[in-house]
């Protein structure tokens, strides 16, 4: 009897003593950094995205543990680290590349389409010239760490990242990636999962299984700066935790749909228990993790502007 008890009270303090390390640990930065552009002074104000309104509800915000991952080991971060370090208190910028589909598109029917779109020769001739001009690629977690001072940074890495969770990601992308040893970060709209044209659960875990990141882009792709605080709360944190649940494994990575974003959209972000957010924004430096610039490849990228692109940034 004596010993259940005792028993009973070590997994009390543990879980206690869990809690309270998960707090302190997700409750960084105490003082929020400043919105890139503020830091740069392109005088946008200290407003995370000038050209809306957005809810102010920042004020209204209780700083309160996020609730999106299964238990306590969901918000361990897995610290794989694939990639060749640079050297220690080097941290070299980190591309972040924006893909949506990869199919086959006419521009004069679906100019839209097109330019979110990237045939599968031109990704793999993209995948062939980082893999062959020595370029590894990383996941947006790997990104996180680097960024927070977690641990190594990679020397000579791109991001690869996929939005919305089209098949074509499974069908087209993935083989791709496998071929050249690369790993991307897909950003998955959780109540599209399975629909036509999107992954199913299935596709999502050979995903998984194939060392891709899961990463989460909203519950049905609104635009986050136009709703109320619960409505925000629900979108961010509920994406994340249906993947997690559903893939059993935490989702560190967010996206914000359709690149909207103010400060109450990132606090929630924070809040909700991600590493890190991209953007769709170019113009942003890499010290806010959670206004993360990405570079857009569509379908006018060529392969000269692809690798002058990456070059810039790596030589
Ligand atoms: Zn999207």
């Amino acid at each position: 009897m004596f010993a259940m008890k005792a028993s009973t009270l070590i997994l009390v303090v543990g879980l206690l003593l869990t809690a309270a390390f998960l707090l302190l640990a997700e409750r960084e930065p105490a003082v929020r950094l400043a919105p890139a552009e503020a830091v740069l002074g392109f005088g946008f104000g200290g407003s995370a995205q000038p050209d809306q309104g957005g809810a102010s509800a920042s004020d209204d915000l209780v700083m309160q543990p996020a609730l999106m991952q299964p238990g306590p080991t969901g918000r361990e971060v897995q610290a794989r680290q694939t990639f060749t370090p640079a050297p220690e208190g080097v941290r070299p910028y980190l591309p972040i590349l924006m893909y949506h589909y990869v199919r086959y598109v006419d521009r004069a029917v679906d100019p839209l389409g097109f330019g979110l779109s990237v045939t599968p020769e031109q990704f793999a001739a993209q995948l062939a010239w980082l893999h062959s001009n020595g370029y590894e690629t990383v996941s947006m977690a790997d990104v996180a760490r680097c960024i927070r001072g977690e641990g190594p940074c990679p020397a000579r890495a791109v991001a690869l990242t996929f939005d919305d969770g089209y098949l074509d990601a499974y069908t087209e992308a993935l083989p791709r990636l496998v071929a050249y040893g690369s790993t991307a970060t897909f950003y998955i709209v959780s109540d599209f999962i399975g629909r036509p044209g999107y992954m199913g659960w299935e596709e999502l875990r050979a995903l998984r299984d194939a060392g891709m990141e899961i990463g989460a882009h909203s519950v049905n792709h609104p635009d986050l700066t136009r709703m109320r605080l619960d409505e925000l709360r629900d979108q961010v944190g509920r994406s994340g935790a249906v993947l997690a649940a559903e893939l059993g494994q935490p989702i560190v990575s967010f996206c914000y749909p359709l690149g909207r974003y103010n400060d109450t959209v990132m606090a929630v972000t924070r809040e909700a228990g991600y590493r890190s957010a991209t953007t769709t924004r170019t113009d942003l430096s890499q010290y806010d993790p959670f206004a993360l610039p990405r570079l857009r490849i569509s379908g006018d990228t060529s392969q000269a502007r692809f690798e002058e692109m990456i070059r810039a940034y790596l030589p």
